[in-house]
């Protein structure tokens, strides 16, 4: 029998942040896709939430399916049936810019596996978890930037890898408010929304006249660059470990925190310091640990957050000691700074599910509002 002869549809990720497992042709328009995951440095807390591929060679309008498998792993060092779930279909892009939402999919709680149904917008498109948000992308910030009145970068270290550690400063206020992105390297959605801020800094004077702002853009641009989940080269999880000090398997939390350390030394203040971070249904607020005395700040803050698009799953909270009580390595970035500085840190979580207060799943447009939305709620907290 003669078959008729088709151009292979290619599947790849030789792009930044490109990243799959396994691959395996079920037939010449349907692909079985591992999840890469990533473990941390002891083989443990396997997560698996973060796939960006591209494929070439199809016919647009051709009906192509990619079952997303190998999505079980552990939080905390409890197993579970994977992040991936028919509440995170990801998005689709014909020019590795634009995305939109898939939401033909179907989700099989039983392999586990996700199964993507696409009519291919074009002979090439992109898949992803969530809307990429590269160091390059990085990099175009930095230039819409460098204009802004009072901005300064520093370059406070060198990850595994050998990329800078960046440190934005604008503003000449009194009081110092620290904003940190992107510690996990799969939150895409975190970049969005730091991005949003920076760019809302940039245009707003009065903000920078009132504080002054110091800003990580990106902590783990190795991971970004990989396409990499939640941990560092050398599987070192970078919201974890603020406990402990080793420059060589963590150099990014050491510049992280010694950046800290030097502007107090220095005789400045951090009146408020925040991280953003994603997740895929939860969303909240998470305060400095119980019994500081930074409940009226964090009260005030939570309220002003209502005017933003930020919806939380459950009310304001404070966080313990530590995520893993007892065991070293297990602080996170505000448990770490508040034990060591006694700092009124905030971690916040975003959701990339359906936020009803959105009404749809949010993109990138939707996270660059939030972050204009969310440096002005922190203005009006520290008034
Ligand atoms: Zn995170």
């Amino acid at each position: 029998m003669l078959m008729p002869l088709l151009a292979a549809v290619t599947i790849s990720t030789d792009f930044e942040g490109g990243s799959l497992g396994r691959r395996q042709a079920v037939s010449e328009t349907h692909w079985r896709l591992g999840s890469k995951g990533e473990k941390d440095q002891d083989g443990r807390n396997r997560q698996a939430n973060w796939y960006a591929f591209r494929v070439d060679g199809a016919k647009a309008g051709q009906e192509l399916t990619f079952d997303i498998v190998d999505l079980p792993g552990e939080y905390n060092y409890r197993p579970n049936r994977g992040a991936i779930t028919k509440d995170t279909p990801p998005v689709i892009s014909a020019d590795g810019r634009a995305w939109r939402h898939l939401t033909t999919v179907e989700y099989d709680a039983q392999e586990p596996r996700l199964r993507l149904k696409v009519t291919a917008p074009a002979a090439r498109f992109w898949i992803a978890h969530v809307a990429p948000y590269t160091n390059e992308n990085l990099m175009r910030l930095r230039g819409r930037l460098a204009k802004t009145p009072t901005f300064q970068e520093e370059k406070i270290g060198k990850t595994v890898d050998g990329r800078d550690l960046l440190l934005w400063t604008l503003g000449t206020g009194k009081k110092t408010i620290w904003l940190m992105f992107r510690q996990h390297s799969w939150e895409a959605g975190s970049s969005w929304a730091g991005e949003g801020a920076l760019l809302e800094l940039a245009n707003n004077a009065e903000l920078r006249r009132r504080y002054t702002w110091k800003v990580f853009p990106l902590c783990d641009p190795d991971g970004v660059a990989r396409g990499g989940v939640r941990f560092n080269v050398h599987g070192y999880d970078l919201n974890r470990n603020w406990d402990t000090r080793d420059a060589v398997k963590m150099p990014e939390i050491t510049a992280q925190r010694n950046a800290v350390e030097k502007w107090l030394k220095s005789g400045r203040s951090v009146d408020l310091f925040f991280s953003l971070h994603n997740t895929e249904t939860a969303e909240y607020l998470e305060g400095p640990p119980e019994g500081s005395p930074f409940r009226g700040l964090a009260e005030r803050f939570f309220a002003e957050l209502k005017q933003t698009t930020f919806h939380p799953s459950r009310p304001l909270f404070y966080a313990a000691v530590s995520t893993t009580v007892g065991k070293p390595g297990r602080m996170n970035v505000l448990q770490g700074l508040y034990h060591d500085y006694k700092l009124p840190a905030f971690l916040m979580e975003q959701r990339i599910a359906y936020n009803e207060k959105l009404a749809r799943l949010p993109g990138p447009e939707d996270r660059l509002k939030f972050g204009g939305e969310l440096v002005r709620a922190m203005a009006r907290s520290l008034q």
